[in-house]
C-alpha cells in the first residue's frame, strides 16, 4: 500500500513539472517565458515527488517493472502512436471541429504524415538516451507516447481551457500507461501486428484525397466534354484579392503601385468605375461566377454554390456553362478563408487548386506541431513558419505548370491573389517599396482604435502588396506573350473587394458598402479583337461580367446569366448606353443572427445593407432604416452624406423606389 502510494506521488510530482515545463516549451500557457504560475507549479512537483521518493527507493521501482526498451521496439512504437494519434485527431477535426480547412482532401494524409513523421523524431531523439534506462525505460517511453496521443486530439479544443486539456492528458496517460504496463508483452505483441495494417489504412486513405485532386481526376472529367468551337478563345480571369480602385496608380493613385496594370490597360479596356456587388470575398466570388446578387444565392449559411444544396444548382457557373462548351477550366486560388473548393466556389471547374501541399502546410495540419513551431517562433523570433499563404508567384506558377501540360482545349483560367489582404506582408524585395517602417502588426485588429500614424504604416505595407502582385501580373502576361497565349485569350483583370483604411472611422472590409470597399478595379484586354487604351467612365458592375465573358467568347446562349454584357459601352451598336440610366446594386447580407466578431461601430451590425448606384449617386440603406446618399460624381471618397440636403430630397426618394426595383427584379428573375 505504501509502495503504490510513492508510487502514485512520483508519478504525479513528474506529471505537475511536466506541466509546468512543458506548458512553455510547447507554448501552451501562452507565454513566452516561465510565469509565476509554473514556477509554482514546478515547486509543488518536485515537492511531491520528493516525497514519493523517500516512500520507496525510485531505481529498484524502475528495475523492477520497466525492462530497457530495445531501438527497434522504440522506433515501432513510435510509428505506431503516431499513426493512431493522427487517425484520432483526423476523426475528432472531421466529427467535432468545425473549420473550413477540414474540408480539404489533403486533410488525412497531411494530419497522418505529420503525426507520424512527429513521433518518429521523437523516437529518435529518445533512441540515445536509451542506453539508460533508469531515465528512458519501456515504461516512460510508453508513457510519453500515450500523453502526446492523448494531448494531439485535446489541442484541437481552443474553447477549453488549456490546463484542464494538459491535466486530462496527464491524467489519461497515468492510467492508460498503468494499464499497458500490467499487460506489457501483450500490449507490444499487439503493437507489431496491427502496425502494417494501420499503414495499409493510411496509404488506402491518402490515396482517396490525393486521387480527388490529381490530373487523373481531372482528365476524366475533361474526357466527357463535347469539343470546343475551333475558333474559341481562353479566358483569364484575374481577381486581386482586397484591392480597391483608389490604390492603384492605373486609376490615378499617386504612389506607382500598378505600373505593369498601367502598361497592360493600353491593349485593352479600363473601367474607370467599377462596381463589386459585396464587400466580402465569397459573396463577391459567387456573384462574378453567376450573375446572381447575394440575397439569392445566400438563404441562408456559407455555401452559395453548393450544387448538393437543392435550388442552388439552377444558378450556373461560369465554368460550367463553358464546360459545357467544350473549355478545359481551372481555378488557382489564394484566398483559402472564401476561395477553398468546400464553400462551392469550385463549381464547374475541371481542376482546382486552393489547398497545396507543403512543408507549412503539413506542419500546420497537426495541432501539436502547430504548438511546437509556435514556440520555436517565439524563441527565434522567425516569423510566419506556419504560414498558409499562397503567394501571387505560386498561383502562377501552379496555373502556369498547369497551362504547360493541357492540349487540345480552349482553358478557363481563375487565379485569386491574396497578397494584399491583411495580414499584409509583402516579400521581398517589396517590404519597404513604400513607407519606411513596417506597422507593430500588419493584422488588423477588429475594435482597435488606430492612430493615423498606424493607418499610414498599414497602408503602407498594403501599397506594397499591391505593387508586388502588379509585378508578378507582369511576369505572368509577359510569359503567356512569349508563348504565344495571350493573342487569343481574353484577359479579365479585377477584384472582389476593397479595403478601408479608417474612412468612416472604420478599417478592413465587410462590414460596410462604402466606395472603399465596392470601388475595384477592371480591365478586359482581348488582344486586337477590343479597341485599346479605351476607358469607360460610366460605373460599371461585376455583376455582368459571367454575361461579358460568354459574349466575348461567341456562345450564343447568353441567356443563362441575368445582367448584360458590358460590350454595350465598347460595341456603337448596342443601344443601351445610349441613355438608358442603369442601376448597380450591392449589398452586405446577414443571414441569420449577427455573427459574434460583428463590432458594434460597423454599419453591417445594424443588419443587412443594400445600395445603389444610379445617376451620380450612391444610396446606402442601414438595417434599421437609415440612410445615405452621396456624390457619387464628385465625392468619390463619400465624405458627405447629403440624405438630409433639401436639395437631394427628389433623388432620395427615387433611390427608394429605384431599390425596391431592383430587389423585386432579381427576385422575379
Ligand atoms: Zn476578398
Amino acid at each position: 500500500m505504501k509502495k503504490l502510494l510513492s508510487v502514485h506521488l512520483i508519478v504525479f510530482g513528474a506529471g505537475v513539472i511536466f506541466v509546468a515545463v512543458a506548458a512553455d516549451f510547447l507554448g501552451l500557457g501562452g507565454h513566452p517565458k516561465m510565469g509565476t504560475r509554473q514556477i509554482l507549479l514546478a515547486i509543488a512537483g518536485f515537492a511531491v515527488l520528493l516525497i514519493g521518493k523517500y516512500k520507496l527507493d525510485w531505481r529498484r521501482m524502475v528495475a523492477d517493472s520497466s525492462p530497457p526498451v530495445s531501438w527497434r521496439q522504440l522506433l515501432i512504437m513510435a510509428a505506431w502512436f503516431g499513426l493512431l494519434t493522427g487517425f484520432l485527431e483526423f476523426l475528432v477535426r472531421e466529427l467535432f471541429v468545425k473549420i473550413i480547412f477540414n474540408l480539404n482532401p489533403h486533410l488525412f494524409w497531411m494530419i497522418t504524415l505529420a503525426n507520424l513523421i512527429l513521433f518518429t523524431i521523437i523516437g529518435l531523439i529518445l533512441l540515445p538516451v536509451r542506453r539508460w534506462p533508469k531515465v528512458v525505460s519501456l515504461r516512460i517511453t510508453t508513457f510519453i507516447f500515450i500523453l502526446l496521443g492523448c494531448l494531439a486530439p485535446l489541442l484541437n479544443f481552443p474553447q477549453i481551457d488549456i490546463w484542464a486539456r494538459v491535466l486530462l492528458a496527464v491524467g489519461l496517460a497515468v492510467q492508460l500507461s498503468r494499464l499497458v504496463a500490467a499487460h506489457s508483452n501483450g500490449f507490444h505483441t499487439f503493437v507489431r501486428r496491427t502496425l502494417p495494417w494501420m499503414l495499409i489504412l493510411a496509404v488506402g486513405g491518402s490515396s482517396v484525397g490525393i486521387y480527388e485532386s490529381s490530373t487523373l481526376s481531372e482528365n476524366r472529367t475533361l474526357a466527357k466534354l463535347p469539343p470546343a468551337m475551333p475558333s474559341a478563345p481562353n479566358v483569364l480571369l484575374l481577381v486581386l484579392d482586397t484591392v480597391r480602385a483608389q490604390n492603384l496608380s492605373l486609376y490615378g493613385y499617386h504612389r506607382p503601385t500598378t505600373p505593369r496594370l498601367e502598361q497592360f490597360a493600353k491593349t485593352g479596356i479600363l473601367f474607370e468605375r467599377a462596381l463589386s456587388t459585396s464587400p466580402w470575398t465569397l459573396p463577391a466570388h459567387a456573384t462574378m461566377f453567376t450573375g446572381r446578387f447575394t440575397h439569392e444565392l445566400f438563404p441562408e449559411g456559407q455555401t452559395p454554390l453548393d450544387a448538393t444544396v437543392p435550388l442552388r444548382d439552377e444558378y450556373p457557373t461560369l465554368a460550367e456553362i463553358l464546360s459545357e462548351h467544350g473549355y478545359a477550366t481551372a481555378g488557382f486560388v489564394a484566398n483559402l478563408g472564401y476561395c477553398a473548393a468546400a464553400y462551392g466556389l469550385s463549381r464547374g471547374f475541371a481542376r482546382y487548386e486552393d489547398y497545396m501541399p507543403s512543408l507549412e502546410l503539413l506542419l500546420g495540419s497537426s495541432a501539436l506541431a502547430v504548438k511546437l513551431v509556435r514556440q520555436y517562433r517565439e524563441l527565434t523570433e522567425k516569423q510566419n513558419v506556419i504560414d498558409h499563404r499562397k503567394r501571387a508567384e505560386d498561383v502562377n506558377n501552379s496555373f502556369l505548370h498547369w497551362l504547360s501540360r493541357r492540349e487540345g482545349r480552349p482553358f478557363f483560367a481563375f487565379l485569386n491573389y491574396y497578397d494584399a489582404h491583411d495580414p499584409y506582408l509583402p516579400p521581398y524585395p517589396f517590404e519597404l517599396k513604400f513607407g519606411s517602417k513596417k506597422p507593430e502588426d500588419a493584422q488588423i485588429a477588429h475594435g482597435r482604435k488606430y492612430k493615423s500614424h498606424e493607418i499610414q504604416e498599414l497602408q503602407d505595407v498594403y501599397d506594397s502588396c499591391i505593387a508586388y502582385i502588379d509585378h508578378e501580373i507582369g511576369s505572368l502576361l509577359d510569359k503567356l506573350q512569349e508563348q504565344g497565349v495571350l493573342e487569343c485569350t481574353v484577359v479579365i483583370i479585377t477584384s472582389d473587394h476593397g479595403e478601408q483604411f479608417g474612412e468612416h472611422g472604420l478599417m478592413y472590409h465587410g462590414n460596410s458598402l462604402y466606395s472603399q470597399l465596392l470601388h475595384v478595379p477592371l480591365l478586359i484586354s482581348f488582344s486586337k479583337n477590343l479597341p485599346a487604351g479605351k476607358r469607360i467612365r460610366q460605373p460599371v458592375s461585376l455583376r455582368d461580367l459571367p454575361n461579358t465573358v460568354v459574349d466575348l467568347v461567341g456562345i450564343d446562349d447568353i441567356t443563362r446569366f441575368p445582367g448584360s454584357s458590358l460590350a454595350r459601352h465598347w460595341v456603337d451598336a448596342r443601344a443601351s448606353a445610349n441613355g438608358e440610366v442603369e442601376t448597380h446594386f450591392a449589398e452586405v447580407f446577414v443571414g441569420g443572427e449577427t455573427p459574434n466578431w460583428f463590432q458594434e461601430s460597423w454599419p453591417v451590425y445594424k443588419g443587412s445593407m443594400q445600395s445603389l448606384v444610379r445617376e451620380g449617386y450612391h444610396y446606402i440603406r442601414y438595417g434599421d432604416g437609415n440612410e445615405e446618399l452621396f456624390d457619387f460624381e464628385n465625392d468619390p471618397k463619400e465624405e458627405h452624406d447629403r440624405a438630409d440636403s433639401e436639395g437631394d430630397r427628389a433623388m432620395l426618394k427615387l433611390m427608394r423606389a429605384a431599390l425596391e426595383t431592383a430587389l423585386a427584379l432579381s427576385q422575379e428573375n
